[in-house]
C-alpha cells in the first residue's frame, strides 16, 4: 500500500513537472509571437491542451505577450470558466475548444492576424506553395473562402473547424490564419512560417506568375520540414532570441 502511494505520488510529481514545463514553453511561445510581429493588438490567441488538468491554458486577456510567463496564464474548461490563474481568457478562444473537441490530435492552437497573412487573406486565394521553405503547408493548409462576419458563440468554432478539416493550418479570408498542431512548438513553427510564406508569395505575385513546387517534391519537403527534430530545433532557436 505504502509502495503504491509512493508510486502514485511520483507519477503526480512527474505530471505536474510536465505541466510546468509546457507552461514555460507556452510563455516563450507568446514572446516569440510578439517578437515576430504577430501581436500588435489583442487580436490573436494561443492555447495549449492540458490533458492532466482536463483544460486549456491560455494567456490572461490583456496580459502582454512580450513579457509572458507561466504566471500570466489561466487554465479554463470547455465553457471558458477559469479553473486556475488570475484574470479571464480571451473570449475569442471559444473556437479553440471546438477544434480541440473535434481534433484529438491537436494539442496547441495559434490564431493571429499578422500583416502578410492578413494581406494575402484580402485577395481571396489559398496560400500558394511555391518555395521550398513553404512546403510544410503543401496539402496541409485549409482555406475558408468567406469571412462569416463578426463571429458569435459557437458559429466561429464550427466554421473554422470545418475549414481546418484534417490539416494543421488554414488561411481565413479577410481575417488571418489558424494553426492547430501536435505541440506548442509545432504551432509556433507554422504560425511564424505561414507569415513568411505569405510575405514571399505576395512579393512574387506582385512581380509575376507563381511557379508552384512539383507535387511529389513538395510532399517530400513537407514531411522533412515537419520532423519534430527540425520543428523543435527551430523553436529553440527562436526561444533563445527572446
Ligand atoms: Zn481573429
Amino acid at each position: 500500500m505504502h509502495v503504491d502511494m509512493m508510486a502514485g505520488s511520483n507519477m503526480l510529481n512527474t505530471e505536474l513537472a510536465g505541466v510546468q514545463a509546457n507552461l514555460d514553453t507556452l510563455a516563450f511561445a507568446c514572446r516569440i509571437l510578439y517578437a515576430k510581429g504577430h501581436m500588435a493588438s489583442l487580436a490573436g490567441q494561443i492555447s495549449w491542451r492540458d490533458t492532466f488538468s482536463h483544460g486549456y491554458w491560455t494567456p490572461a486577456l490583456g496580459s502582454s505577450f512580450a513579457c509572458a510567463s507561466a504566471e500570466t496564464m489561466v487554465l479554463v474548461d470547455d465553457e471558458l470558466n477559469v479553473m486556475s490563474g488570475s484574470g479571464i481568457p480571451n473570449p475569442a478562444i471559444r473556437f479553440h475548444t471546438w477544434i480541440y473537441r473535434h481534433r484529438p490530435d491537436v494539442q496547441s492552437i495559434v490564431h493571429t492576424h499578422p500583416t502578410n497573412v492578413s494581406a494575402l487573406s484580402m485577395l481571396g486565394v489559398p496560400l500558394p506553395v511555391a518555395h521550398m521553405d513553404a512546403c510544410m503547408f503543401h496539402d496541409d493548409c485549409g482555406f475558408l473562402p468567406e469571412w462569416p462576419g463578426v463571429p458569435i458563440g459557437d458559429d466561429e468554432g464550427r466554421i473554422i473547424t470545418e475549414a481546418l478539416g484534417v490539416y494543421r493550418s488554414a488561411l481565413l479570408v479577410n481575417h488571418g490564419h489558424v494553426c492547430a498542431c501536435a505541440s506548442i512548438e509545432e504551432a509556433i513553427y507554422l504560425a511564424v512560417s505561414i507569415e513568411k510564406a505569405a510575405e514571399t508569395a505576395l512579393r512574387a505575385m506582385a512581380a509575376g506568375t507563381i511557379k508552384p513546387v512539383r507535387d511529389d517534391l513538395a510532399q517530400a519537403a513537407h514531411d522533412f520540414l515537419l520532423q519534430p527534430s527540425i520543428v523543435n530545433a527551430t523553436f529553440n532557436y527562436w526561444r533563445a532570441q527572446v
